[in-house]
């Protein structure tokens, strides 16, 4: 079944220095003193980028499309013309104090993909694709995944174009400032399947000394916003019955985020991350807390368990408290598996490589969660140092590197080179 099986997979090395430099060559562009990237979306740093990027692709051979939302996709043809292409990618735009690898690395390695394929004189049946997809990271417009949710259909581009960064500037504006608003729709066209490297940003696959993480899919989210209302009141003449105290009540319930994450176990996620106390005066009990809270697990059933659970235990603790809480639920994300063929055709390439290797949930959100929507979809991890990602000290090895990208060369080579009935 396996169109690829001529070729001895050891005969297909990607070139793993020139994938070092290039992702090094990416890293100059919006360099920062300490290590990192800062190129924020749709800024000038991410014009000089994507231009560089282009000009990378075109000087392979590939033709550079750009569609409404500034997504490019940089296309080699397929020896079959009537083959959907196999699309592969991530992002180039960063975190304010970003690192080097998150995003880079699965649009890097894509270009190597590529340029391996033209070392070896090879032509896959299906036509190949590689995806940057515009501003992932949602550090800048406050929408994460936005590219590729304009494109999925899961944002309204009408809403998103007219998002604003703090400096009022609408995404539609900074589309058109760095030339990057394609003529082509951003909406989901036909396509084979989707593949995207990125690094894991997380501690598991180096903890466990594996080299690759087969990601079978992302997690189910749940996200609230909280008010916890008290009264102010002096802190010196207020004796305990007398007080409505909106942060011991907030603390309780971070309490309760924690203990209902850890009763799940290691697959647990529960976060309280953003406060707010109000007056947040060091004499004056505070009456008023805002806060937000997430919670995040593999399986749909506990996130669906949590959404019910966890605003009525956290109204027993606020009453306790002699607080009125209010909670609005502002995104509920089902789990996403990824699919069952393209998950396999990753877990056959690195057992055909043998690289070492574990199956693994995505705990992040990726473009790659939103493409799966639409079309067949997987995603490969590669490990980064101290699990540490969103720092400008993210990190990791050539050899990582090397590895995911080989990986993505295989599982890409396999489904597009693959015999269709
Ligand atoms: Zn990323």
């Amino acid at each position: 079944m396996d169109g690829t099986a001529a070729l001895p997979a050891t005969n297909r090395r990607i070139n793993g220095r020139r994938l070092w430099d290039s992702l090094h060559e990416m890293a100059a562009i919006g360099a920062t003193p300490k290590g990192g990237v800062r190129r924020l979306a749709l800024s000038d740093l991410d014009r000089q980028g994507r231009d560089r990027f282009r000009a990378l692709c075109e000087a392979a051979g590939l033709v550079v499309r750009v569609d409404a939302i500034g997504n490019m996709f940089a296309r080699r043809e397929g020896a079959d013309p009537g083959r959907l292409p196999v699309l592969f990618g991530s992002h180039l735009d960063s975190q304010p104090s970003g690192g080097k690898f998150d995003g880079a690395l699965g649009v890097m390695a894509g270009l190597e993909v590529m340029r391996t394929l033209d070392d070896l004189g090879l032509q896959t049946d299906a036509p190949v694709e590689l995806v940057n997809w515009t501003d992932e990271e949602g550090a800048r417009f406050g929408r994460s995944l936005m590219g590729s949710g304009v494109w999925a259909g899961v944002y309204d581009p009408a809403v998103i174009e007219a998002a604003v960064d703090l400096d009022g500037v609408s995404v539609g504006a900074a589309l058109d400032a760095i030339g990057y608003r394609g003529a082509e729709p951003a909406v989901p066209f036909p396509a084979d399947s989707y593949f995207e490297l990125h690094i894991e940003q997380g501690p598991i696959l180096e903890r466990e000394g594996v080299q690759l993480g087969i990601v079978t899919g992302a997690q189910a989210q749940v996200w609230w916003d909280v008010v916890a209302t008290g009264r102010d009141s002096h802190a010196g003449t207020t004796p305990p019955g007398a007080r409505q105290d909106a942060l011991v009540c907030a603390a309780r319930i971070v309490d309760l985020v924690d203990r209902m994450m850890r009763a799940r176990g290691e697959d647990g996620r529960g976060t309280v991350g953003q406060m707010q106390v109000f007056p947040n005066s060091r004499n004056v009990i505070p009456g008023e807390v805002r806060f937000s809270v997430e919670f995040r697990h593999p399986d749909q059933a506990e996130v669906d368990r949590l959404a019910v659970q966890f605003p009525r235990e956290a109204g027993f603790v606020a009453r306790d408290c002699g607080v009125r809480v209010e909670m609005r639920e502002l995104l509920r994300m089902p789990a996403q598996p990824f699919d069952a063929d393209c998950v396999g055709l990753v877990r056959d390439a690195a057992a055909r490589l043998g690289y070492s290797a574990r199956e693994i949930v995505s705990g992040a959100g990726h473009d790659a969660v939103y493409v799966a929507r639409h079309v067949p979809t997987a995603m490969i991890f590669t490990p980064c140092k101290d699990g540490l990602s969103h720092n400008e000290a993210e990190s990791i090895e050539p050899g990582e590197a090397e590895a995911g990208c080989q990986e993505l060369f295989e599982a890409v080579v396999a489904r597009a080179c693959r015999v269709v009935a």
